[in-house]
């Protein structure tokens, strides 16, 4: 039968160690949850601010449920477009201080509803080769000629624009790359657009909110300035703590978006309820600068007590904190241990990075308090003791 072949594809995913598993949350996203029962410290979310479960959130979402209902009925240029989202979208493009701001269901969508609106056929891309999944699968639907640089090498990337022949041109980067945590060289990327009269797509999914000041994110935090090559997007899910996501810029990029891009056409807009939490959250994240001061007191914490286990902490700035194991087994195995001693955190195998590579990514977030770091540490160095490697 035709699904026999999955049946074997999936045994032998549990062999080689890359079967994923789901689990269930009985209680809300913060740095304790229950599962099956159990209570876990978690360092697996994106909610790097703990806004996630926030009070102030939580009563603009029921204050919208009395005034607007649930659903939207519609996509945003059908019938679907509330004042909530009108007044969000503004907001976002005031405190990102770009021409206009459009909001998106997703930032997996974002991505494929910017790239293939702005580069066709005959045209080129230029990927980090450590871009997020939703940017490589929108430079597939655009078609495009696709040029993948090796991470964060200039260099590199100045001879591939040189080279190219294609009449417009999209540099694709991640802002702080998610499973790294590293930052990618803005003003650099930004100087190369300008030379080779390319656009610059700055997915910042892991720096609003906690970059830059009020985190505004990356391009803040690095002074870019306003241009029209640069297009932003943001995510909403990670330290804003709802769901969603931005593409700012120029008015005429983002009106040319709205016109044209399929994934922000047909698709049925997202809750109004959604817009006003956002419109909460953003009010949090513009005055979270202690949230911001505790957050990254935890990572210097984390980064300095790390050095002496035998796996190399990777030297990140950000609330990603990836601990370099090498093969699958092993991050799964001292991941398992972990878990039974009631901590959550997540092993990382490929596909999702190379070959080789495998590696717990530590998530810090602003909820967490400097004891449930320690309790961390003094696990992980268990771990080690007891030969896990
Ligand atoms: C999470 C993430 C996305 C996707 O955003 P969603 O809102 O979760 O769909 C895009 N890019 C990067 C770099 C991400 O980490």
């Amino acid at each position: 039968m035709i699904w026999d072949e999955l049946e074997v594809n999936l045994n032998q995913l549990a062999v080689d160690g890359l079967r994923r598993q789901k689990l269930t949350l009985d209680t809300p996203c913060g740095p304790v949850v229950i599962v099956g029962g159990r209570k876990l410290i978690t360092f697996c979310s994106n909610d790097y601010l703990g806004l996630a479960n926030h009070p102030s959130i939580i009563a603009a979402v029921r204050e919208a449920a009395e005034r607007w209902g649930v659903g939207s009925g519609a996509s945003h240029i059908v019938s679907g477009h509330f004042r909530p989202h009108e007044e969000l979208e503004e907001r976002l493009r005031s405190f990102v201080e770009r021409e206009r701001a459009l909001y998106f269901t997703t930032g997996y969508m974002a991505n494929l509803a910017v790239v293939p609106t702005l580069v066709k056929r005959n045209d080129a891309i230029f990927s980090d080769r450590l871009n997020h999944a939703s940017l490589i699968d929108a430079a597939l639907l655009a078609r495009s000629e696709h040029i993948r640089f090796p991470h964060c090498d200039i260099a590199s990337l100045a001879k591939c624009l040189e080279r190219s022949r294609a009449r417009r041109k999209l540099i694709l980067t991640d802002a702080v790359f998610s499973m790294e945590g590293d930052l990618a060289p803005l003003p650099d990327l930004f100087t190369l657009a300008e030379r080779f009269d390319a656009w610059l797509l700055v997915d910042d999914a892991h720096g609003f909110g906690v970059l830059g000041s009020g985190g505004r994110g990356s391009i803040s935090y690095y002074g870019l300035p306003p241009s029209p090559r640069l297009i932003l997007m943001g995510t909403l899910g990670k330290a804003a703590g709802v769901s969603g996501a931005f593409v700012a810029g120029d008015r005429r990029v983002i009106d040319w978006i709205t016109q044209k891009a399929r994934p922000y056409i047909f698709t049925t807009a997202s809750s109004p309820l959604i817009a006003a939490a956002l419109l909460a959250s953003i009010e949090l994240i513009e005055k979270g600068e202690s949230l911001r001061t505790h957050l990254r007191y935890l990572i210097c914490r984390l980064q300095d007590k790390l050095f002496g286990l035998p796996w190399r902490i990777l030297p990140s700035t950000t609330a990603i904190q990836p601990l370099m194991i090498g093969e699958n087994k092993s991050a799964m195995q001292i991941s398992d241990r972990l878990f039974k001693n009631g901590f959550w955190v997540p092993a990382i195998r490929p596909p999702t990075v190379p070959n080789g590579t495998a590696r717990l990514r530590i998530s810090l977030s602003a909820a967490h308090n400097e004891a449930q770091i320690d309790a961390l540490i003094r696990a992980l160095y268990e771990c080690a003791a007891d030969g896990l490697l």
